[in-house]
C-alpha cells in the first residue's frame, strides 16, 4: 500500500477519536501536513493551536508563518521535504501544554505516522516535542543542534532538536548566537543531513 493510502487510514481511524479529554473540546483533527511520498524529515512540534484546530492544518498561524520563512530562507521546501506533525492531534484547551497522559493516549498515532513516513531525520521543535522522546529534565536551549540517535518505535533515528517558531517571536536579532540566528544554523545543517 502507498504511504499516502495507508495514512489516509490512521486519519479515518483519528477522526472520531476520544482516547483523551482533548477530543471533547477540538473542532478538528489536526493530523498532518506535507507530502508523505517525498518528504524526507518529520517535524514535530506542540500541539495544535486555535488556527490549526479551525484549519485542521499544522502550523498555520503566527509560528507557522515565521517557520515558513526560516525554511525559505535555508532552502527547505515545506511541502515536499517535511511531514509535519505535533505531540497530539487535538488543540489542548487554552492553548496549554498537553499533559502526558494526553501524549501517552495520542503516541500510537504519531509512532504509526513515523513508521509509515521512515523519515531520514526527526526534528524534534520546541521543548515538548523535545521532551516526549528525550530526557524530560534537558533544556532545549542547552541540546538544540545536536544530531542525537534515538530508537524511536523499533528503529534508532537520527534527531535533531531546534527551537519552536513561536520562541522566536520574541526575538528579532539575527546577529551570532542569538535565538533566530541559531534557528538558521539549524536548519541549514538539517537541510545537509536530508539532502
Ligand atoms: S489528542 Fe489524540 S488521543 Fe486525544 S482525542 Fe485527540 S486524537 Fe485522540
Amino acid at each position: 500500500m502507498k504511504k499516502k493510502e495507508e495514512l489516509e487510514n490512521l486519519k479515518q481511524e483519528c477522526q472520531g477519536c476520544m482516547k483523551c479529554e482533548l477530543g471533547k473540546t477540538r473542532n478538528n483533527i489536526v493530523f498532518s501536513d506535507g507530502n508523505p511520498e517525498t518528504a524526507k524529515a518529520i517535524l514535530i512540534g506542540e500541539a495544535p493551536g486555535e488556527n490549526e484546530d479551525k484549519t485542521g492544518t499544522p502550523f498555520v498561524g503566527r509560528a507557522g508563518k515565521l517557520l515558513n520563512e526560516f525554511l525559505e530562507k535555508t532552502g527547505i521546501i515545506r511541502e515536499k521535504d517535511l511531514y509535519i506533525i505535533n505531540t497530539v492531534k487535538c488543540r489542548p484547551p487554552k492553548n496549554r501544554v498537553p499533559s502526558d497522559d494526553e501524549k501517552a493516549a495520542c503516541e500510537k498515532y504519531l509512532l504509526k505516522q513515523i513508521e509509515i513516513i521512515n523519515p531520514k531525520v526527526m526534528i524534534f521543535c520546541g521543548a515538548t516535542a523535545l521532551k516526549s522522546f528525550y530526557d524530560k529534565k534537558i533544556q532545549i536551549s542547552k541540546i538544540r543542534g545536536e544530531v542525537l540517535e534515538l530508537e524511536i518505535g523499533s528503529k534508532k533515528r537520527k534527531c535533531i532538536p531546534i527551537f519552536h517558531p513561536s520562541y522566536l517571536l520574541r526575538y528579532h536579532s539575527l546577529e551570532e548566537g542569538s535565538p533566530r540566528n541559531l534557528m538558521l544554523k539549524d536548519l541549514n545543517k538539517i537541510k545537509n543531513l536530508i539532502d
